[in-house]
Protein backbone atom coordinates (compact mmCIF):
# COMPACT_ATOMS: atom_id res chain seq x y z
CA UNK A 1 0.00 0.00 0.00
CA UNK A 2 1.54 3.15 -0.82
CA UNK A 3 1.68 6.65 1.45
CA UNK A 4 -1.40 8.43 -0.30
CA UNK A 5 -3.52 4.83 -0.15
CA UNK A 6 -3.06 4.96 3.41
CA UNK A 7 -3.38 8.26 3.94
CA UNK A 8 -7.04 8.03 2.13
CA UNK A 9 -7.67 4.83 4.80
CA UNK A 10 -7.12 6.99 7.53
CA UNK A 11 -9.19 9.98 6.42
CA UNK A 12 -12.15 7.07 5.28
CA UNK A 13 -12.11 6.35 9.06
CA UNK A 14 -11.81 9.75 10.51
CA UNK A 15 -14.78 10.63 8.14
CA UNK A 16 -16.55 6.92 9.63
CA UNK A 17 -15.32 7.78 13.34
CA UNK A 18 -16.75 11.43 13.29
CA UNK A 19 -20.24 9.95 11.88
CA UNK A 20 -20.45 7.10 14.10
CA UNK A 21 -19.89 8.74 17.30
CA UNK A 22 -20.23 12.42 17.60
CA UNK A 23 -23.37 13.47 18.83
CA UNK A 24 -26.11 13.57 15.91
CA UNK A 25 -26.58 17.44 16.47
CA UNK A 26 -22.81 18.43 15.69
CA UNK A 27 -24.25 18.12 12.24
CA UNK A 28 -27.86 18.36 12.13
CA UNK A 29 -28.23 21.65 10.56
CA UNK A 30 -31.77 22.66 10.97
CA UNK A 31 -31.00 22.46 14.64
CA UNK A 32 -27.56 24.46 14.43
CA UNK A 33 -30.04 27.14 12.43
CA UNK A 34 -33.09 26.83 15.30
CA UNK A 35 -30.12 28.00 17.78
CA UNK A 36 -28.49 30.80 15.54
CA UNK A 37 -32.49 31.56 15.09
CA UNK A 38 -32.69 31.58 18.76
CA UNK A 39 -30.09 33.62 19.87
CA UNK A 40 -30.73 36.61 17.44
CA UNK A 41 -34.74 35.81 19.03
CA UNK A 42 -32.41 36.41 22.40
CA UNK A 43 -31.18 39.39 21.28
CA UNK A 44 -34.33 40.67 20.11
CA UNK A 45 -36.27 40.83 23.30
CA UNK A 46 -38.32 43.87 23.74
CA UNK A 47 -38.79 45.89 26.91
CA UNK A 48 -40.79 48.48 28.14
CA UNK A 49 -39.99 50.43 31.07
CA UNK A 50 -43.09 51.80 33.05
CA UNK A 51 -47.11 50.52 32.32
CA UNK A 52 -47.98 54.71 32.21
CA UNK A 53 -50.32 55.11 29.41
CA UNK A 54 -47.71 55.29 26.98
CA UNK A 55 -45.87 52.13 28.01
CA UNK A 56 -49.03 49.82 27.82
CA UNK A 57 -49.94 51.63 24.50
CA UNK A 58 -46.42 50.75 23.12
CA UNK A 59 -47.17 47.11 25.03
CA UNK A 60 -50.62 46.55 22.70
CA UNK A 61 -49.56 47.40 19.90
CA UNK A 62 -45.86 45.42 19.99
CA UNK A 63 -48.53 42.29 20.78
CA UNK A 64 -51.15 43.38 18.06
CA UNK A 65 -47.68 42.92 15.76
CA UNK A 66 -46.91 39.54 17.26
CA UNK A 67 -43.65 40.52 18.93
CA UNK A 68 -43.82 39.35 22.24
CA UNK A 69 -42.93 41.94 24.90
CA UNK A 70 -42.56 42.71 28.60
CA UNK A 71 -44.11 45.92 30.23
CA UNK A 72 -41.92 46.88 33.90
CA UNK A 73 -43.63 48.71 36.48
CA UNK A 74 -42.30 49.48 39.73
CA UNK A 75 -45.66 50.12 41.64
CA UNK A 76 -48.33 47.62 42.86
CA UNK A 77 -51.15 49.25 41.55
CA UNK A 78 -50.84 51.11 38.11
CA UNK A 79 -52.31 54.43 37.73
CA UNK A 80 -52.43 55.01 41.86
CA UNK A 81 -52.33 57.40 43.14
CA UNK A 82 -53.73 59.58 40.33
CA UNK A 83 -51.73 63.15 40.07
CA UNK A 84 -52.95 63.93 36.80
CA UNK A 85 -56.46 65.33 34.98
CA UNK A 86 -58.07 63.21 32.51
CA UNK A 87 -59.31 66.20 29.74
CA UNK A 88 -58.97 64.39 26.44
CA UNK A 89 -60.10 65.64 22.65
CA UNK A 90 -62.47 63.01 21.12
CA UNK A 91 -60.38 63.63 18.03
CA UNK A 92 -57.55 62.55 19.89
CA UNK A 93 -59.20 59.81 21.77
CA UNK A 94 -60.00 58.25 18.09
CA UNK A 95 -56.75 57.95 17.03
CA UNK A 96 -55.64 55.99 19.90
CA UNK A 97 -57.81 53.56 19.20
CA UNK A 98 -59.23 52.64 22.72
CA UNK A 99 -62.11 51.19 24.41
CA UNK A 100 -62.86 54.17 26.51
CA UNK A 101 -66.17 54.49 26.98
CA UNK A 102 -66.34 53.20 30.55
CA UNK A 103 -64.16 55.69 31.35
CA UNK A 104 -65.73 58.30 30.45
CA UNK A 105 -67.27 61.07 33.62
CA UNK A 106 -67.88 64.30 32.03
CA UNK A 107 -67.85 65.76 28.27
CA UNK A 108 -66.85 69.33 27.39
CA UNK A 109 -68.13 71.42 24.85
CA UNK A 110 -65.90 74.17 25.28
CA UNK A 111 -63.70 76.18 27.80
CA UNK A 112 -64.18 79.70 29.37
CA UNK A 113 -61.08 81.43 29.73
CA UNK A 114 -59.97 84.22 32.52
CA UNK A 115 -57.27 87.32 32.45
CA UNK A 116 -58.59 89.47 35.56
CA UNK A 117 -62.01 90.36 35.34
CA UNK A 118 -61.95 89.16 31.71
CA UNK A 119 -63.25 85.97 29.89
CA UNK A 120 -63.75 84.93 26.68
CA UNK A 121 -65.81 82.06 26.13
CA UNK A 122 -64.50 79.38 23.49
CA UNK A 123 -67.63 76.69 22.84
CA UNK A 124 -68.55 74.85 20.27
CA UNK A 125 -72.13 73.41 19.40
CA UNK A 126 -70.91 70.25 19.92
CA UNK A 127 -68.94 67.67 22.35
CA UNK A 128 -64.89 68.65 22.04
CA UNK A 129 -63.27 66.67 24.86
CA UNK A 130 -64.14 64.22 27.59
CA UNK A 131 -62.84 64.11 30.82
CA UNK A 132 -62.05 60.48 31.85
CA UNK A 133 -61.44 58.89 35.08
CA UNK A 134 -57.43 58.10 34.55
CA UNK A 135 -57.13 55.68 37.06
CA UNK A 136 -59.69 53.50 35.13
CA UNK A 137 -58.20 54.72 31.77
CA UNK A 138 -54.86 52.98 33.17
CA UNK A 139 -56.76 49.82 33.87
CA UNK A 140 -58.26 49.93 30.53
CA UNK A 141 -54.96 50.11 28.80
CA UNK A 142 -53.27 47.58 30.96
CA UNK A 143 -56.46 44.93 30.60
CA UNK A 144 -55.94 45.55 26.23
CA UNK A 145 -52.20 45.42 26.08
CA UNK A 146 -52.99 41.70 28.25
CA UNK A 147 -55.59 40.74 26.08
CA UNK A 148 -53.36 41.26 23.38
CA UNK A 149 -50.51 39.20 25.11
CA UNK A 150 -48.17 41.57 26.26
CA UNK A 151 -46.63 40.33 29.89
CA UNK A 152 -46.67 43.30 32.59
CA UNK A 153 -44.55 42.28 35.44
CA UNK A 154 -45.15 45.10 38.82
CA UNK A 155 -43.13 45.77 41.73
CA UNK A 156 -39.75 45.76 39.73
CA UNK A 157 -38.06 49.26 39.72
CA UNK A 158 -35.95 49.10 37.14
CA UNK A 159 -32.39 50.70 37.95
CA UNK A 160 -29.04 50.70 35.67
CA UNK A 161 -28.23 46.80 36.37
CA UNK A 162 -31.17 45.39 34.89
CA UNK A 163 -31.07 48.11 32.44
CA UNK A 164 -27.53 46.93 30.67
CA UNK A 165 -28.72 43.06 30.96
CA UNK A 166 -32.24 44.40 29.06
CA UNK A 167 -30.09 46.41 26.64
CA UNK A 168 -27.66 43.30 25.70
CA UNK A 169 -30.82 41.06 25.33
CA UNK A 170 -32.44 43.55 23.11
CA UNK A 171 -34.75 46.90 22.53
CA UNK A 172 -35.44 49.01 25.38
CA UNK A 173 -38.51 51.20 25.61
CA UNK A 174 -38.75 54.17 28.39
CA UNK A 175 -42.03 54.73 29.04
CA UNK A 176 -41.01 55.72 32.62
CA UNK A 177 -42.42 59.33 32.80
CA UNK A 178 -40.90 62.52 33.19
CA UNK A 179 -38.61 62.00 35.87
CA UNK A 180 -37.30 59.38 33.15
CA UNK A 181 -34.53 56.90 34.56
CA UNK A 182 -33.82 55.26 31.17
CA UNK A 183 -33.16 58.62 29.33
CA UNK A 184 -30.35 59.26 32.04
CA UNK A 185 -28.73 55.61 32.09
CA UNK A 186 -28.50 55.97 28.23
CA UNK A 187 -27.59 59.77 28.13
CA UNK A 188 -30.51 60.80 25.95
CA UNK A 189 -30.18 64.60 27.05
CA UNK A 190 -32.88 66.45 29.12
CA UNK A 191 -35.61 67.97 29.26
CA UNK A 192 -35.23 71.56 28.87
CA UNK A 193 -38.69 73.11 30.96
CA UNK A 194 -40.77 71.47 33.55
CA UNK A 195 -44.03 72.69 34.96
CA UNK A 196 -45.05 71.61 38.87
CA UNK A 197 -48.39 70.81 39.30
CA UNK A 198 -50.95 70.40 42.40
CA UNK A 199 -54.57 69.69 41.83
CA UNK A 200 -57.60 68.56 44.14
CA UNK A 201 -61.16 67.26 44.06
CA UNK A 202 -64.09 69.05 45.51
CA UNK A 203 -67.58 67.45 46.09
CA UNK A 204 -69.87 70.67 44.81
CA UNK A 205 -71.29 70.93 40.93
CA UNK A 206 -70.32 73.34 38.70
CA UNK A 207 -72.45 76.05 37.34
CA UNK A 208 -71.43 74.93 34.03
CA UNK A 209 -70.45 71.15 33.89
CA UNK A 210 -69.97 71.42 29.42
CA UNK A 211 -67.57 74.30 30.28
CA UNK A 212 -63.98 74.18 31.63
CA UNK A 213 -62.35 77.31 33.31
CA UNK A 214 -58.94 78.17 32.43
CA UNK A 215 -57.71 81.28 34.65
CA UNK A 216 -54.24 82.74 33.38
CA UNK A 217 -52.58 85.23 36.01
CA UNK A 218 -48.86 85.11 35.57
CA UNK A 219 -47.93 85.88 39.70
CA UNK A 220 -49.75 82.63 40.69
CA UNK A 221 -49.45 80.31 38.01
CA UNK A 222 -46.49 81.79 35.77
CA UNK A 223 -45.58 79.64 32.90
CA UNK A 224 -49.15 78.03 32.88
CA UNK A 225 -52.21 78.50 34.38
CA UNK A 226 -54.91 77.29 37.42
CA UNK A 227 -57.55 75.19 36.05
CA UNK A 228 -61.53 74.48 37.70
CA UNK A 229 -62.42 71.46 35.82
CA UNK A 230 -65.90 69.65 35.70
CA UNK A 231 -64.94 66.10 36.74
CA UNK A 232 -68.22 64.69 36.65
CA UNK A 233 -71.63 66.47 37.53
CA UNK A 234 -70.91 66.80 40.93
CA UNK A 235 -67.34 66.74 41.22
CA UNK A 236 -64.86 70.10 40.44
CA UNK A 237 -61.54 69.63 40.34
CA UNK A 238 -59.52 72.77 40.65
CA UNK A 239 -56.06 72.65 39.72
CA UNK A 240 -52.59 74.68 39.16
CA UNK A 241 -49.64 73.83 37.32
CA UNK A 242 -46.15 77.03 37.44
CA UNK A 243 -42.87 76.50 35.98
CA UNK A 244 -40.65 74.35 38.00
CA UNK A 245 -38.03 77.48 38.45
CA UNK A 246 -40.92 79.99 40.21
CA UNK A 247 -41.26 77.91 43.51
CA UNK A 248 -43.92 75.56 45.22
CA UNK A 249 -47.03 74.46 43.55
CA UNK A 250 -48.98 73.86 47.30
CA UNK A 251 -48.18 77.53 47.85
CA UNK A 252 -49.40 78.64 44.25
CA UNK A 253 -52.78 76.46 44.86
CA UNK A 254 -53.26 77.29 48.39
CA UNK A 255 -53.28 80.99 46.41
CA UNK A 256 -55.64 80.01 43.51
CA UNK A 257 -58.29 78.33 45.34
CA UNK A 258 -58.74 81.34 48.17
CA UNK A 259 -58.72 83.53 45.31
CA UNK A 260 -62.31 85.79 45.12
CA UNK A 261 -62.80 83.77 41.14
CA UNK A 262 -62.82 80.33 42.86
CA UNK A 263 -63.34 80.12 46.42
CA UNK A 264 -66.72 81.07 45.35
CA UNK A 265 -66.95 77.99 42.90
CA UNK A 266 -66.09 75.59 45.74
CA UNK A 267 -67.53 77.55 48.77
CA UNK A 268 -69.08 75.24 51.17
CA UNK A 269 -67.79 71.87 48.97
CA UNK A 270 -65.39 69.26 50.99
CA UNK A 271 -61.98 68.36 49.31
CA UNK A 272 -61.34 64.38 48.55
CA UNK A 273 -57.99 63.85 47.36
CA UNK A 274 -55.48 65.83 46.44
CA UNK A 275 -51.97 65.62 45.32
CA UNK A 276 -48.82 67.35 43.52
CA UNK A 277 -46.28 66.12 40.37
CA UNK A 278 -44.76 67.38 37.34
CA UNK A 279 -45.21 68.09 33.85
CA UNK A 280 -42.61 68.41 31.07
CA UNK A 281 -42.67 71.04 28.92
CA UNK A 282 -40.41 70.77 26.23
CA UNK A 283 -39.55 67.67 24.11
CA UNK A 284 -36.06 65.55 25.47
CA UNK A 285 -32.62 66.19 23.25
CA UNK A 286 -32.60 62.46 21.76
CA UNK A 287 -35.56 59.86 21.95
CA UNK A 288 -33.74 57.25 19.67
CA UNK A 289 -30.53 55.87 19.86
CA UNK A 290 -30.62 53.51 16.98
CA UNK A 291 -27.49 51.80 17.45
CA UNK A 292 -28.12 50.79 21.21
CA UNK A 293 -31.78 50.06 20.10
CA UNK A 294 -33.34 52.37 22.70
CA UNK A 295 -36.41 54.39 22.53
CA UNK A 296 -38.26 56.87 24.56
CA UNK A 297 -42.03 57.16 24.43
CA UNK A 298 -45.04 59.52 26.11
CA UNK A 299 -43.39 61.99 28.89
CA UNK A 300 -40.18 60.50 29.23
CA UNK A 301 -39.78 61.75 25.72
CA UNK A 302 -41.31 64.87 26.87
CA UNK A 303 -44.55 64.73 23.94
CA UNK A 304 -46.52 66.75 25.31
CA UNK A 305 -48.40 69.99 24.16
CA UNK A 306 -46.61 73.06 25.47
CA UNK A 307 -49.54 75.18 25.62
CA UNK A 308 -51.54 72.76 28.06
CA UNK A 309 -49.32 70.02 29.19
CA UNK A 310 -51.66 67.72 28.03
CA UNK A 311 -49.89 64.40 27.27
CA UNK A 312 -51.93 61.41 26.87
CA UNK A 313 -52.55 61.78 22.74
CA UNK A 314 -49.14 62.71 21.88
CA UNK A 315 -47.64 60.67 23.84
CA UNK A 316 -50.31 57.67 23.37
CA UNK A 317 -49.79 57.86 19.25
CA UNK A 318 -46.25 58.22 20.06
CA UNK A 319 -46.53 55.01 21.55
CA UNK A 320 -48.49 53.21 18.77
CA UNK A 321 -45.54 54.72 16.03
CA UNK A 322 -42.63 53.55 18.36
CA UNK A 323 -44.26 50.22 18.42
CA UNK A 324 -44.72 49.93 14.81
CA UNK A 325 -41.01 50.95 14.46
CA UNK A 326 -39.88 48.13 16.56
CA UNK A 327 -41.55 45.86 14.65
CA UNK A 328 -40.01 47.15 11.51
CA UNK A 329 -36.45 47.18 13.02
CA UNK A 330 -36.78 42.99 13.94
CA UNK A 331 -37.79 43.10 10.18
CA UNK A 332 -35.08 44.24 9.56
CA UNK A 333 -35.41 47.78 8.48
CA UNK A 334 -34.75 51.06 10.04
CA UNK A 335 -37.94 51.24 12.14
CA UNK A 336 -36.44 52.94 15.15
CA UNK A 337 -34.83 55.82 12.92
CA UNK A 338 -38.13 55.89 10.71
CA UNK A 339 -40.26 55.82 14.13
CA UNK A 340 -38.78 59.32 15.48
CA UNK A 341 -39.07 60.53 11.74
CA UNK A 342 -42.40 59.76 11.88
CA UNK A 343 -43.26 61.32 14.89
CA UNK A 344 -41.76 64.58 14.02
CA UNK A 345 -44.06 64.55 10.38
CA UNK A 346 -47.13 64.23 12.67
CA UNK A 347 -46.00 66.84 15.71
CA UNK A 348 -43.74 69.37 15.08
CA UNK A 349 -45.16 71.66 13.57
CA UNK A 350 -48.30 71.61 16.15
CA UNK A 351 -45.33 71.45 18.97
CA UNK A 352 -44.01 74.50 18.02
CA UNK A 353 -47.61 76.53 17.83
CA UNK A 354 -48.73 75.07 21.69
CA UNK A 355 -44.46 76.12 22.72
CA UNK A 356 -45.14 79.79 20.81
CA UNK A 357 -49.00 80.55 22.62
CA UNK A 358 -47.04 78.90 25.51
CA UNK A 359 -44.27 81.81 25.57
CA UNK A 360 -46.80 84.60 24.71
CA UNK A 361 -48.73 83.56 27.49
CA UNK A 362 -46.17 83.42 29.79
CA UNK A 363 -44.52 86.58 28.72
CA UNK A 364 -47.19 88.62 29.25
CA UNK A 365 -48.29 90.00 32.47
CA UNK A 366 -52.48 89.08 33.70
CA UNK A 367 -53.39 92.91 32.33
CA UNK A 368 -51.93 92.56 28.92
CA UNK A 369 -53.94 89.06 28.75
CA UNK A 370 -56.74 90.53 29.72
CA UNK A 371 -56.56 93.37 27.17
CA UNK A 372 -55.66 90.60 24.52
CA UNK A 373 -59.07 88.59 25.51
CA UNK A 374 -61.10 92.02 25.18
CA UNK A 375 -59.82 92.44 21.94
CA UNK A 376 -60.20 88.68 21.39
CA UNK A 377 -64.02 89.42 22.50
CA UNK A 378 -64.62 92.37 20.34
CA UNK A 379 -63.89 90.40 16.72
CA UNK A 380 -66.05 87.56 18.33
CA UNK A 381 -62.70 85.27 18.45
CA UNK A 382 -64.37 82.97 20.91
CA UNK A 383 -67.15 81.84 18.92
CA UNK A 384 -64.71 81.44 15.97
CA UNK A 385 -62.19 79.08 17.94
CA UNK A 386 -64.94 77.14 19.16
CA UNK A 387 -66.05 76.56 15.68
CA UNK A 388 -62.59 76.06 13.93
CA UNK A 389 -60.08 75.57 16.54
CA UNK A 390 -58.35 71.51 17.70
CA UNK A 391 -57.14 71.38 21.23
CA UNK A 392 -54.46 68.89 19.88
CA UNK A 393 -53.50 69.90 16.24
CA UNK A 394 -53.67 73.73 16.28
CA UNK A 395 -52.56 73.69 12.37
CA UNK A 396 -56.13 72.05 11.19
CA UNK A 397 -57.28 75.41 11.57
CA UNK A 398 -56.35 76.40 8.68
CA UNK A 399 -57.79 72.95 7.22
CA UNK A 400 -60.78 73.12 8.90
CA UNK A 401 -61.50 76.67 8.06
CA UNK A 402 -61.47 75.60 4.28
CA UNK A 403 -63.42 72.59 4.66
CA UNK A 404 -65.96 74.29 6.92
CA UNK A 405 -65.91 72.27 9.81
CA UNK A 406 -66.35 72.57 13.64
CA UNK A 407 -63.31 72.60 16.43
CA UNK A 408 -62.78 73.99 20.09
C1 LIG B 1 -51.72 67.73 37.05
C2 LIG B 1 -51.64 67.11 35.70
C3 LIG B 1 -52.72 67.25 34.85
C4 LIG B 1 -52.67 66.67 33.58
N1 LIG B 1 -53.75 66.78 32.77
C5 LIG B 1 -53.75 66.17 31.58
C6 LIG B 1 -54.91 66.21 30.76
O1 LIG B 1 -55.94 66.77 31.13
N2 LIG B 1 -54.84 65.63 29.53
C7 LIG B 1 -53.71 65.00 29.09
O2 LIG B 1 -53.68 64.50 27.96
N3 LIG B 1 -52.60 64.94 29.86
C8 LIG B 1 -52.60 65.49 31.08
N4 LIG B 1 -51.48 65.43 31.87
C9 LIG B 1 -50.28 64.79 31.34
C10 LIG B 1 -50.43 63.28 31.34
O3 LIG B 1 -50.90 62.85 32.60
C11 LIG B 1 -49.08 62.62 31.02
O4 LIG B 1 -48.60 63.16 29.82
C12 LIG B 1 -49.21 61.10 30.88
O5 LIG B 1 -49.75 60.53 32.03
C13 LIG B 1 -47.84 60.50 30.63
O6 LIG B 1 -47.95 59.10 30.56
P1 LIG B 1 -46.63 58.22 30.56
O7 LIG B 1 -47.11 56.82 30.42
O8 LIG B 1 -45.66 58.75 29.59
O9 LIG B 1 -45.95 58.45 31.99
P2 LIG B 1 -46.48 58.11 33.44
O10 LIG B 1 -47.95 58.14 33.51
O11 LIG B 1 -45.71 58.98 34.35
O12 LIG B 1 -46.03 56.58 33.67
C14 LIG B 1 -44.70 56.23 33.94
C15 LIG B 1 -44.70 54.87 34.62
O13 LIG B 1 -43.33 54.45 34.76
C16 LIG B 1 -43.14 53.85 36.01
N5 LIG B 1 -41.72 53.96 36.35
C17 LIG B 1 -41.00 55.08 36.56
N6 LIG B 1 -39.72 54.78 36.82
C18 LIG B 1 -39.63 53.43 36.78
C19 LIG B 1 -38.57 52.49 36.98
N7 LIG B 1 -37.33 52.90 37.25
N8 LIG B 1 -38.83 51.18 36.86
C20 LIG B 1 -40.09 50.74 36.57
N9 LIG B 1 -41.13 51.58 36.40
C21 LIG B 1 -40.90 52.90 36.49
C22 LIG B 1 -44.07 54.64 36.94
O14 LIG B 1 -44.41 53.88 38.08
C23 LIG B 1 -45.27 54.91 36.03
O15 LIG B 1 -46.27 53.91 36.16
C24 LIG B 1 -51.50 65.98 33.15
C25 LIG B 1 -50.42 65.84 34.02
C26 LIG B 1 -50.49 66.39 35.29
C27 LIG B 1 -49.32 66.21 36.23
Amino acid sequence: MGFLSLLRLIMLLAILYLWLFLPRHTFDAPNALGACLQMTIMRNEVAVIGAGTAGLITARRLAELDVPVTVYDRKKVLGYPVRASGILSIAGLRELGLDYGRTVTNTLYGARIHAGKEVMHVESDGPKAHVLDRQKLNDLCYDEAVAQGAEVVLERKVDDQMLGELERKGIVVGADGAVSHVARHFGMGDIGRYCLTYKAEFNIEADDARMVDLFFDNKVSPGLFGWVCPNSKDILEIGIGLDSTHGNAKDAFDRFATSGAVSGMIAGSKQLGAGASMIPMSRRRRIVDAKRKILLVGDAAGQVKPSTGGGVIFGGNAAIMAAEGVREELDGRKGLLEYEKRYNRKYALDTMIHSAANRIYSGLGTQSIGYMIRLFNLFKMGGFLGRYGEMDMPSLVFRNILQGGSGF
